[in-house]
């Protein structure tokens, strides 16, 4: 499992809240079935999908394999048409801790 998070931004003018032609897109990604597209990219699972309205900024955190099917899968999906995104690996808290622990230990 490796963890990475998408997170994404976009302009006042274009948040889906505003902008008929955002409003759309997100409308029909939210009726996609997103289970016979993930395995394209290598996407194991979504994890989470979390937006900030008035921010308009959102993180989603996915479990996949290659970050780079990752930028494959926004850019064909249409996520990038109108946002800026970031495509960063992460790692869990538990992880930290772990990692943390073991420094003094060297
Ligand atoms: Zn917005």
């Amino acid at each position: 499992m490796a963890l990475y998070g998408i997170y994404g931004r976009h302009e006042i003018r274009d948040c889906p809240l505003n902008n008929a032609e955002s409003r759309k897109f997100v409308v029909e990604v939210g009726k996609r079935d997103m289970s016979s597209i993930l395995p394209k990219y290598k996407i194991n699972k979504i994890i989470g999908q979390y937006h900030s309205a008035l921010e308009h900024t959102y993180i989603w955190i996915l479990d996949a394999e290659d970050p780079h099917l990752i930028q494959q899968f926004v850019i064909e999906g249409g996520m990038a048409s109108f946002n800026e995104v970031k495509i960063v690996p992460l790692i869990t808290f538990d992880d930290v801790v772990r990692v943390a622990g073991k420094i003094d230990q060297n």
